[in-house]
């Protein structure tokens, strides 16, 4: 909804080379209630003071000399990209009137004129041009909103971590991918040791400090093509493509030893230390599809546990124990 008040503060450009005529519609808008309503007898500077200022409505008589009424239009649409020039044509050439429309003009108005009905068509403009402006305000708002919400969908609020979700979604493209050039790829499934005691004995809150922290380091222990996600409570996944089993394996390794590295306080009270269990499964070797690579890297995790924690273990083919 437009309102009056909205129509009668518009940006207003009169355009004419006699004074008399501006005066005229000067007084006529003013009078009318318009409170922005500017003048010039130039038409040389009708373009910069357009670009300057963004006009909602220009009055734009057609007769000037040195550059006329259609030279002005040609220069306004190269401002207004989008094509609408804001233009209402005021002519005594009854003869133009058809080329004035025909140029980009929105509207033409024959000298002499009605007050009522140049003030009529004049709020109708107005009206239209601010629905125009409004409608696309609304639209850039919604893109941003859908694309916040696209996010919002991928996204482990607590961790800024991609989710499960996003993990489902990716890991058979990336299967697809590796398929596609005979590639390999790794799935690490990463769940911290004991977190329930950091709970039991720190609070929740502390709990969410590790989950955060464990969170930045992984994201920074890979490379940009590369995913990490938060896979529930205290589980992550990473993604890690182009990688042999055996570099998957000593990223893992860096992985346990780094997080072991940590030390992480609350209230200036250290939480201890933090171990992680790591189950690795490799494609093709492990698995070829999503389903299998996750369940191989979520059996190589529960013998990491079973191993004793704070470990790496390989889907299969081997099995590492550190710490
Ligand atoms: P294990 O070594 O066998 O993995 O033992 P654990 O204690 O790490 O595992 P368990 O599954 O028994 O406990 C996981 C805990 O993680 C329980 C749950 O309250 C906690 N947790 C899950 N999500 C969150 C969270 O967002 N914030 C916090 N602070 N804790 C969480
Ligand atoms: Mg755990
Ligand atoms: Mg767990």
């Amino acid at each position: 909804m437009i309102t009056s008040s909205a129509i009668l503060n518009a940006k207003i450009l009169i355009v004419d080379d006699m004074v008399a005529n501006v005066d005229l519609l000067h007084h006529m808008l003013r009078s009318a209630g318009y409170t922005s309503v500017t003048s010039t007898n130039n038409p040389f500077e009708v373009c910069d003071l357009h670009r300057a200022n963004q006009y909602d409505l220009i009055l734009l008589d057609l007769m000037m000399p040195g550059m006329d009424g259609f030279q002005v239009m040609e220069g306004l649409k190269k401002i207004e990209l989008e094509g609408y020039l804001p233009v209402l044509v005021i002519t005594g050439q009854v003869e133009l009137k058809l080329r004035a429309l025909q140029s980009g003009a929105k509207d033409v108005i024959s000298k002499p004129f009605e007050k009522v009905e140049i003030l009529a068509r004049i709020y109708n403009m107005l009206e239209i041009r601010l629905l125009n402006r409004e409608a696309t305000n609304q639209s850039k708002i919604l893109e941003q909103l859908v694309q916040d919400l696209q996010k919002q969908i991928i996204t482990d609020p607590l961790t800024n971590l991609f989710n499960r979700r996003f993990l489902q979604e990716y890991l058979p493209r990336e299967v697809a991918k590796a398929k596609r050039v005979a590639g390999s790829f790794a799935v690490l499934m990463i769940d911290l040791d004991f977190f329930k005691r950091i709970n039991d004995i720190f609070g929740h809150e502390a709990g969410d400090i590790v989950l955060k922290n464990v969170a930045i380091l992984l994201k920074n222990s890979i490379r940009e093509s590369d995913v990490a996600c938060r896979y529930g409570g205290e589980e992550f996944v990473l993604v890690l493509s182009e990688v042999s089993t055996d570099g998957a394996g000593k990223k893992a390794e860096g992985i346990r030893k780094a997080v072991m590295d940590l030390a992480l306080a609350i209230r200036q009270k250290s939480l201890g230390r933090v171990s992680t269990s790591i189950g690795v499964a490799v494609y093709p070797d492990h698995g070829v599809d999503m389903d299998s690579l996750l369940r191989a890297a979520d059996e190589a995790l529960y013998e990491a546990k079973e191993n004793g924690r704070n470990c790496v273990v390989m889907s299969e083919v081997g099995n590492i124990r550190h710490g």
